[in-house]
């Protein structure tokens, strides 16, 4: 498509990735925006994929766009011609293919930067990042955040000087959930939902599922008397009914509602002892790792 190629290499953005670990900055690229001064309008949304992931679009403002975690092309490119933007850059957050199904033939289409893990099993990687890597896309500057457990190479892109600030998790938190333990371990699960909850309560969540409702159902068994849980199922339930998604949510929502990262609160402890999962009261990443079993089952 020589247009597509055309219109992406006239509004590519700069790119830079600065490595805070050592304090040097690596530029990898930087080409001159030709956007002008047009005031600058942060935006973003979903791009609905499969029966149930969302990939994110951000309007970088100078006519070019950046997602995250295309599972699928088609549904981006069609975003993106309704849209009139260009593809400048991918994120990718780990390896499964409902998350970079579509780098290939977008890669291709665009001759776009591609984003990801520190993770040769993923093709198509052209920045290979770690934690605490600084990754610069148009007006977005992303701090990369590790965060193992459902995968090995999972990592989360967020935007602190958004606002509200901005937080791409893929599937490590989801609305009142977290993904499975496909690769790592309880307690590295648990330290990554832990750093991802540090970040400022108005933070948005942006996961990679719609799974909010049936986190819910399971989030009310193992914390029933969380009032904010009921008030929130309702919330939920109405948008679900108008077509809304529910995502993002927010870091401050969470704290309250999602028991995976209530895994210490007392309440939760009780529920998994009430259910015989859990013996007596413990440290919290044996009553995570109860609570993530339990929810495998539910
Ligand atoms: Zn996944
Ligand atoms: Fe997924």
């Amino acid at each position: 498509m020589p247009c597509e190629l055309e219109h992406s290499a006239a509004v590519a953005p700069a790119f830079v990735i600065n490595r805070t670990k050592n304090n040097s900055i690596q530029t990898v690229s930087s080409i001159q925006s030709n956007a002008g001064p047009a005031p600058y309008h942060a935006a973003v949304r979903e791009i609905p994929a499969f029966s149930d992931n969302y990939i994110w679009m951000l309007d970088n403002g100078d006519g070019s766009a950046c997602v995250v975690d295309p599972g699928d092309a088609g549904p981006v490119q069609s975003a993106l011609t309704s849209s009139g933007l260009a593809l400048a850059a991918i994120l990718i957050t780990h390896h499964h293919f409902d998350h970079v199904g579509g780098l290939a033939r977008l890669k291709e289409s665009w001759g776009c930067q591609v984003y990801g893990p520190h993770n040769p099993g993923i093709a198509g990687i052209d920045h290979a990042l770690e934690d605490g890597d600084r990754v610069r896309i148009g007006r977005f500057d992303f701090e990369v955040i590790a965060v193992p457990g459902h995968t090995l190479d999972h990592i989360a892109f967020y935007a602190a000087d958004e606002e509200p600030p901005l937080l791409f998790c893929g599937d490590t938190m989801f609305a009142a959930g977290c993904g499975r333990l496909f690769e790592g371990t309880a307690q590295q699960m648990h330290r990554s939902l832990g750093r991802l909850a540090e970040l400022p309560a108005e933070t948005g969540v942006y996961c990679a599922h719609e799974y909010t409702l049936a986190n819910l159902e399971f989030a009310l068994a193992a914390d029933p008397e969380n009032r904010s849980l009921r008030e929130r199922r309702d919330r939920e339930r109405a948008r679900r009914d108008a077509g809304t998604p529910t995502v993002p949510s927010t870091v401050g929502l969470e704290l309250e509602t999602n028991p995976f990262l209530r895994s210490g609160e007392p309440s939760v402890v009780a529920g998994l002892q009430r259910s015989g999962r859990l013996a007596s009261a413990t440290d919290p990443v044996t009553a995570f790792a109860a609570l993530r079993a339990w929810k495998d089952q539910f």
